[in-house]
């Protein structure tokens, strides 16, 4: 590639799951990679095929401290995304989310680089709209055990759009629904990996509460080729924008596909729903289609294939831990 075309491109959190899959993408189209992480629930392992690579670094950094570097963009990634981990330190993860979004947003103001932000889903909270559009203003409950994550992202968006109001910053936010694939975290307790790890051990398959809520599941491929395609987009697109699959399942529906993909004998049993479990979840994408020309291309049976691959492979490395329950 020329290096007028190379962009020096900052992705924080790129240690974690999505993020080391951007940095893999970034890194083949030619551009410098600069990744940050606090390694609170990434790793270095995630890294292992970019180490060494001579566009790619790696920073120790915590991103509620500023930063000082020299960039032309900015993925923000960085926040623990599963339950059980935002809910581990849950002051930290609205620090992550506030003060992470003003220090990156600051970066970007003083070096004039373009940036995104990984939103999420969970600003629309347990929605009464259905399928979710990027209008609808969602219900979250404010002082509950998801907030320190629902109210951070929420907040987060909120000043992304004002850095762009009063200073003319050239956003992008991204509202990621649940994306799944290879490098989830095994013990992380997010359904895929959960219902994966415990089919390949033949334990027993844990449905919160009756099992007949939904969500709907993103191959990591095309929630990756999304978050590129927004960055690209015009400077006049912001969004908010959704980026996930409308394919919507019920979580008995999914345990059931995972066992019969494994060949497992595990037994499906059911365990107490969390506090403020949203009863469904799918996403409206006409905004994506038509800014972005996106759709995610591959289907959850299809995806499931090498995400089940890689819990073997990783499971025939590591001794056996029981899978993390809320
Ligand atoms: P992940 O936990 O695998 O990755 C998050 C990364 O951020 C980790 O590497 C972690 O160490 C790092 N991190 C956390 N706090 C940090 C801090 N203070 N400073 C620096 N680094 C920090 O999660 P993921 O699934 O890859 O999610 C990435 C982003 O996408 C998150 O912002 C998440 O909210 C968002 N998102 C993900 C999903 C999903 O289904 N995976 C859905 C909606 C939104
Ligand atoms: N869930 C489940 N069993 C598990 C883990 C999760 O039934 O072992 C349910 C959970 O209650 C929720 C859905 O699966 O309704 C998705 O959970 P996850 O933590 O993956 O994502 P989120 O709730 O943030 O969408």
């Amino acid at each position: 590639m020329k290096s007028s075309l190379r962009k020096r491109v900052l992705v924080t959190g790129g240690a974690g799951f999505l993020g080391s899959h951007l940095c893999e993408r970034l890194l083949a189209a030619g551009h410098d990679v600069l990744c940050v992480d606090n390694f609170y629930t990434g790793s270095k392992d995630n890294l292992l095929p970019m180490l060494g690579h001579p566009h790619f670094e790696l920073m120790r950094h915590d991103v509620t401290f500023p930063l000082y570097v020299e960039v032309d963009e900015i993925f923000n990634l960085a926040c623990p995304a599963s339950p059980i981990h935002y809910q581990f330190d849950p002051v930290q993860t609205t620090k992550t989310s506030v003060h992470g979004a003003i220090n990156m947003l600051g970066l970007a103001k003083r070096v004039k680089a373009r940036i995104l932000q990984a939103s999420t889903s969970e600003v629309y909270g347990d929605p009464e709209v259905h399928p979710q559009r990027e209008d609808y203003w969602g219900r979250v409950n404010p002082n509950g055990i998801r907030a320190c994550y629902d109210e951070g992202k929420r907040c987060a968006e909120t000043l992304f759009f004002d850095y762009r109001r009063q200073h003319g910053l050239e956003i992008k936010v991204a509202r990621i629904f649940n994306t799944y694939g290879p490098r989830m975290h095994p013990n992380d307790g997010r359904v895929v990996s959960n219902f994966i790890v415990q089919a390949l051990r033949n334990a027993p398959i844990t449905l919160y509460g009756d099992g007949r809520q939904t969500r709907s599941f993103c191959y990591v491929d095309d929630l990756i080729e999304g978050l590129i395609r927004l960055m690209d987009s015009p400077a006049d697109f912001a969004g908010p924008v959704n980026l996930g699959n409308p394919g919507e399942f019920t979580m008995l529906d999914l345990a059931e596909t995972i066992r019969e993909m494994t060949g497992s004998r595990s037994e499906l049993i059911h365990q107490p729903l969390p506090a403020d479990d949203p009863r469904q979840r799918q996403p409206d994408i006409r905004l994506a289609r038509e800014q972005l020309g996106w759709e995610p291309r591959i289907r959850l049976a299809d995806g499931l294939k090498p995400t089940i691959a890689y819990f073997t492979t990783l499971l025939q490395k590591t001794p056996p831990q029981p899978p993390r329950s809320t």
